[in-house]
């Protein structure tokens, strides 16, 4: 897989179509796999914490969300094709889920919004299941989260915990899952929710 380093990430060089198939191939194949959209404030936290640095660099694929890093790319003589946004990716894996009849957790946001999203998704995608569903204030050693994602064997992880926390917590708990797409998503369950 072709990567441009920019800052010390390494950026995978796909654009959304390929990557979102590339994803659903680790669904059909049952593997797990780690997506990070990343816009500038994470290559700079990164950039400054060593500690996010081992975070990203556990990631299966990173992407370049915002357009000044596709620019970057270029600059290096090492052009990203497109920016790709967790809000894109996971719009674009709703339709595909609802045609796959895929297994969905959303883990993050606040529980009213995010069981406004739940509702919205049941609404709008009727062969979707979502499998389960956790707040994003929990506890930082609660395991029962995990435990909770790991009983309800989803197919795709939305995780919207906000930077730095969804990619530390998919880091420092990816080892407990054998399967499941997770893919850091930002604000976007509070969009969902409408
Ligand atoms: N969030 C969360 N737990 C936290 C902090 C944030 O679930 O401890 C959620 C927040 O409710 C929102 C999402 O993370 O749904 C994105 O938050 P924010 O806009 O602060 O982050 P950004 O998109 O800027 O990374």
């Amino acid at each position: 897989m072709k990567q441009v380093n920019i800052l010390g990430i390494p950026f995978t060089n796909m654009d959304h179509v390929t990557l979102v198939q590339q994803l659903q191939q680790h669904i059909e194949q049952r593997e797990k796999s780690f997506v990070v959209t990343a816009n500038p404030e994470i290559v700079m936290r990164a950039h400054d914490d060593s500690y996010y640095m081992d975070c990203l660099q556990a990631a299966s694929y990173i992407t370049a969300d915002g357009i000044g890093i596709v620019k970057a790319s270029k600059l290096l003589k090492d052009p990203l094709p497109e920016r790709v946004t967790g809000y894109d990716i996971m719009m674009e894996f709703l339709q595909i889920a609802e045609q796959k009849k895929y297994r969905v957790f959303l883990l993050g946001a606040h529980e009213d919004i995010l069981q406004r999203a739940v509702r919205n998704i049941n609404a709008h995608y009727p062969h979707i299941e979502v499998v389960g569903s956790r707040n994003g204030y929990f506890e930082w050693d609660d395991h029962t989260v995990a435990e909770d994602i790991h009983q309800a064997q989803p197919d795709i992880v939305f995780v919207a915990l906000g930077v730095p926390k969804q990619e530390r917590w998919i880091a420092e708990n990816y080892n407990k899952f054998n399967q499941g797409v997770f893919i850091c998503v930002g604000g976007s369950i509070d969009v969902v929710s409408g």
